[in-house]
Formats: structure tokens, sequence, C-alpha cells
């Protein structure tokens, strides 16, 4: 099928090559085109805009930061919208607003096409490996249609409900993952400072009964243990925006969450500081400052 694809990053540049290696024929279009370099030499083709791209496929998907980049490359000048063909489907795998996305649905729509949001959780490694879990908003018919791709990318494909509700998903999913990894790291903070060792308190997390309900992810090792966070997995500007539109969402529906509040709070203190770009598990270092301890494999 002719796929084009655009924003080839940390999700989109193995997402779009797991595709190119499934036989789709991709037209790529990144605004830092060095992106692209390894998909070009796979066989896809460049476009220079969105509207190109729209214009050369059946399937256009982006991976982009959030709602602003995905409101401009569909609805803006030279966008989605001026090149898109009745019947294509548009879908979005990052994760954005579900308010948002149903605005670039009535208006690609009323232009002949399909919006479906599937924004995807399992990070660069789940990207790499094509095992990511992907929440998917459309219609039943379409999602169909385009399942064997989302398949490709994902191990996991659940149909969540019409346009806009996979996202709602997913911004439900991050706040409460990243709500829990800062209660972690406070917890472990006083574990350290309390004399136990902190390789220790996390087998201890792992083995007794809440780390059998909640699996900890093997980076945290890896990043906090080592004192490792610039090489970033998922970075805390990303986080910090996930955090914010899971509140507005919440505002939206007038759901007060006090708790993803604080940690956005929490967020809000490590993207002050200057971090935007370290992996989200920074956050680490409020907890070690305000404990007064460093929290480090002593192995
Ligand atoms: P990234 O910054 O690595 O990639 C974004 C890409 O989009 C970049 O290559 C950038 O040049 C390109 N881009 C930005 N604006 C553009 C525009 N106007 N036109 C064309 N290209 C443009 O980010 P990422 O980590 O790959 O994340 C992408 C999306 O996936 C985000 O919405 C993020 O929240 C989500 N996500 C990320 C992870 C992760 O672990 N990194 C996991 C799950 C979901």
């Amino acid at each position: 099928m002719n796929v084009g694809f655009i924003g080839l990053g940390k999700m989109g540049g193995p997402m779009a090559r797991n595709l190119i290696n499934a036989g789709h024929t991709l037209v790529v279009n990144d605004v830092n085109e060095a992106a692209t370099a390894a998909h070009r030499e796979l066989g896809a083709t460049w476009a220079a805009t969105p509207r190109e791209v729209a214009g050369k496929s059946e399937v256009i998907f982006t991976s982009l930061p959030g709602p602003a980049e995905v409101d401009a490359v569909a609805l803006g000048g030279d966008g989605l919208i001026e090149g898109i063909t009745p019947g294509a489907i548009y879908v979005d795998l990052s994760t954005g607003s579900p308010t948002a996305i149903r605005r670039v649905a009535e208006r690609i729509e009323a232009a002949g096409a399909h919006v479906v949001d599937a924004p995807v959780s399992g990070g660069v490694q789940g990207a790499d490996k094509g095992t990511l879990a992907v929440m998917v908003g459309g219609a039943p018919e379409i999602v169909e249609r385009i399942r064997p791709m989302l398949e490709v990318l994902g191990g996991s494909v659940v149909h969540v409900g019409d346009v806009g509700s996979g996202t709602v998903a997913k911004l439900v999913h991050n706040a409460i993952s990243m709500t829990t990894r800062i209660v972690i790291q406070e917890g472990m903070a006083l574990a350290v400072k309390a004399g136990v060792d902190a390789n220790v308190m996390l087998t201890v997390l792992r083995e007794a009964s809440f780390g059998k309900q909640l699996v900890l992810t093997d980076h945290i090792p890896d990043l906090v243990l080592k004192g490792d966070f610039d090489h970033p997995r998922f970075s805390l500007g990303l986080s910090h925006k996930d955090v914010s539109l899971a509140l507005e969402l919440a505002r939206e529906m007038e759901v007060p969450m006090a708790m993803a509040q604080m940690a956005d709070e929490e967020i809000r203190r490590g993207i002050d500081r200057g971090w935007a770009d370290r992996d989200n598990l920074v956050t680490f270092l409020l907890a070690e400052e305000r404990a007064g301890v460093v929290v480090r494999d002593k192995k």
C-alpha cells in the first residue's frame, strides 16, 4: 500500500522502518530532513510538504510531538488537508489532545477522508521491536481496514471507541504511570535515607505484593541507579505535555485529579531546572535533593 509517514523521530523512525519492512511503499516528511535518511536508503521517497505526502498516500501516519504540530501538519498551509484524497485514512500516532484531534477529524472528514487517533505506548524499544500497545479511536470499519498496519507497529491493538477516545485512554494511562513513578521516587529516597540499599529496596518492591501488581520497568535500575538521565527514552518535556493534556481533559470533564496535579507540579519543578530534554525519570533528583540522599547502585 502507498503509505505516508510524517515525523520520523525517536518513535516515528522505527515505526516507519517496520512498515517498510512489512512491504509498504513509504513517502516520508520531517522538518528535520536528516531523520528520514535511513528510510530513503530503504527505498522510501521524500516529499517536501505534508500536502505532497497526502497526495501520494492511501494511508498517512503522523508521529509528532503534540497537538500544535499535528494541527500545523494536518490543517496548516501546505498541510494534509490540501492534498488528501477522498477515501484516504489519516492516522495520528502522536500523544495529543482528544479535543484537538476531533477538530482535525471534522475538517479532514469534510474533505471526504477519514481520521483515526492511535497513540502508542511501549517506548522506543517497543517501536523498534514492533511490540507497542496501540490505543485506537475511530469508526469501526475504518479501524478494521488499517488494523493489519497497526499490528505491524504493536502486539496489542485495542479499539477504544470513536475518534479521540484512543487519546483519552493514552492520557489516562500516562497520568497514572507518571504519578506512580513519582510516588516510587519519593519512597526510594526515604528508604535510602533510612538506611536501606537502593537495589535491595527495588527487589522488595518487585517481589512484595505491590510489585506483583505493578511491573517496575527495567530502565528504573538502568537510569536511576546508574544516575544516567541524559540518554532519554522518554523526555521530561513530553511527560509534561502528556500530564498537562490529561489535566486539561480532566478540567473539561469536571473531574478533579489531585494526585496527577501534584505529579504535574513535580514535573514543572524539573522543567524549571532546565531538564525538559532529559529522561522523565530525572525528577528522581528532586526526591533525592529533598531527602538529602543519593540513590545509586552501590555494587
Ligand atoms: P521526537 O521529538 O523524537 O520526534 C518527533 C519528530 O517530529 C521529529 O523528528 C521532528 O523533527 C518531527 N516534527 C516536528 N514538527 C514537525 C512538523 N511540523 N512537520 C514534520 N515533522 C515534524 O518525539 P518522539 O519521542 O518520537 O515522540 C513522538 C510522539 O510519540 C509524541 O507525541 C510522544 O508523546 C509520543 N510517544 C513517545 C514515546 C517515547 O518513549 N519517546 C512513547 C510513547 C508515545
